[in-house]
């Protein structure tokens, strides 16, 4: 631990998704085990996902603590026990979860002047967490839970609007400014960004946007060697203040707390891991869509054939949904399909320990939606990627992976599909690109230019490397803020 005059206390305030949550927890027990007094805001429900893990920390003598707030469920008209983005029973329940969301700007205020914290760390979804800290000198920290490279692209397609120069929503357009040839079509953006009627998503975003602007700095879940040319751009061009700290994922470090991470899984991580211990290096095909985005049955249909017909091994992890009719795995699985792929898949269904299985040397490729965690998990395990992206900013985190990186292959997705459409990619684009990614030379090469990642990736978090040091810097900015704070209350 570093040592210090006094402890910083960092106020955590994580969205509650599942995204959000699991790398702000990260953050939360990285910064404590540098010396910070590190205070987790949470809610009855989502409290559980991370107690565990933050209590076996508490055992190691780490300053570290989760403050109870109540969600406004009932008052936002949401279900009762709908507290995390993951339970809400249908999209447009959204905006009464985004509502919720913005009845919690009077319990921080409240939080904030009790234990007036050296900073507070909050989510992009909490815009008026600025001003609740800004009014009592605490320097707030932003955290979008994404890297540099979408919020460059982001950056030119608000300041340049390319989008409006084509003529249709296939034409593809170069994203102007940035260190690459970026190209997307329209059919891959937002529709907050594309349409620009105002709504009341335009209005949060462009909300989230002024607080950005006005936060102290932005703390970000990449690491410099990932991203350089991005993380320039970003801190010179857009000029922002910014921290890269990442990947978060690697303070998880045993097996405990990588199978406990962010939820209660629905497969034993000595099960899981005994299965894998029988497969060949690099012989297992790992599919996991995040936590949140749903597929329809005809599409995990596809899924299945495709699997069956590319001969790899594979953990399939399909989201579990009570509330939809899809708990039938007729109508998503060809007949016979689960016998005849005994001892070759795995089906989860419900949560997955993502990150211990990517750390397996049996496997070998990750289908992924691209969201920036699993990107980052991806690289960090220095596993090569099949990107199957459905929305938010996947699609430009999709370009890094394929273009930028080149460590993954694209399984041909062209547009949003969060909703549950019926088919966006079919069995032979999934297996074509599975068996382009798992076998053959270019397989060996993209392997290759993964495994150099994942060793900077670790390096990055190690003493001496460009995530510690820059968290590192961070500190010690906030000390001497902290310093001047306390003498000028003393003058
Ligand atoms: N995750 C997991 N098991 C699952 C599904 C998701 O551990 O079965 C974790 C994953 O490791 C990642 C997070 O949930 O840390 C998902 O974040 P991401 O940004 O990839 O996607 P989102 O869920 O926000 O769309």
């Amino acid at each position: 631990m570093d040592s210090m005059p006094y402890q910083l206390h960092i106020l955590f305030f994580p969205y509650m998704a599942h995204g959000h949550m699991i790398p702000t927890v990260d953050m939360a027990r990285l910064f404590a085990r540098r010396g910070v007094k590190a205070t987790i805001v949470s809610t009855p429900l989502n409290a559980p996902l991370c107690s565990k893990t933050i209590e076996r920390d508490r055992q190691l003598g780490l300053d570290i603590s989760i403050h109870i707030i109540k969600f406004p469920s009932a008052e936002a008209g949401l279900p009762e026990g709908c507290e995390n983005l993951s339970s809400i029973p249908s999209p447009d329940m959204l905006s009464n979860f985004l509502k919720a969301i913005g009845m919690l700007q009077q319990p921080l205020e409240q939080l904030l002047e009790e234990c007036h914290p050296s900073c507070l760390v909050a989510d992009m979804v909490f815009p008026w967490a600025t001003e609740a800290a800004n009014k009592l000198r605490i320097p707030r920290l932003f955290f979008s839970g994404t890297g540099f490279f979408p919020a460059c692209v982001f950056d030119s397609l608000k300041r340049y609007e390319p989008h409006k120069g084509v003529d249709s929503d296939f034409e593809p357009f170069v994203v102007p400014g940035l260190p690459d040839q970026i190209k997307l079509t329209r059919l891959r953006l937002p529709a907050y960004i594309k349409e620009r009627t105002e709504n009341e998503l335009t209005k949060l975003m462009d909300k989230i946007s002024e607080s950005m602007v006005r936060s102290y700095g932005v703390l970000t879940n990449s690491f410099l060697e990932l991203e350089p040319a991005y993380s320039e751009h970003y801190r010179m061009e857009i000029k922002r203040k910014a921290w890269h700290i990442g990947p978060l994922s690697l303070c998880n470090r045993d097996m405990k707390d990588k199978a406990e991470r962010g939820n209660v899984s629905s497969i034993d991580e000595h099960e899981c891991m005994r299965w894998l211990a029988k497969k060949n290096p690099n012989s297992v095909l790992y599919i996991c869509f995040g936590s949140f985005f749903n597929l329809s049955a005809a599409q995990l249909l596809e899924i299945a054939m495709a699997l069956e017909a590319s001969g790899q091994n594979f953990i399939w992890v399909v989201r579990e949904r009570k509330q939809t009719k899809l708990a039938e795995k007729e109508e998503w699985l060809p007949e016979g399909f689960e016998k005849r792929m005994e001892g070759k898949g795995l089906i989860v269904s419900g949560w997955a320990p993502q990150v211990l299985i990517l750390d397996h040397k049996a496997v070998g490729g990750f289908m992924t939606h691209c969201g920036w965690n699993s990107t980052l998990e991806g690289v960090t395990a220095g596993v090569p990627m099949v990107t199957w992206p459905l929305g938010a900013e996947q699609f430009c985190n999709e370009k890094l992976i394929t273009d930028v990186l080149k460590i993954g292959i694209g399984v041909g997705a062209q547009e949003w599909s969060r909703y549950e459409k019926k088919i966006i990619v079919r069995k032979e684009d999934i297996e074509k690109a599975i068996i382009q990614l798992m076998v053959g030379e270019e397989a060996e090469e993209i392997r290759n230019r993964a495994r150099v990642l994942k060793e900077m990736a670790r390096r990055a978090t190690e003493e001496g490397g460009s995530s510690y040091s820059d968290l590192t810097a961070f500190l010690e900015e906030l000390r001497t803020l902290e310093t001047s704070k306390q003498e000028r209350a003393a003058h």
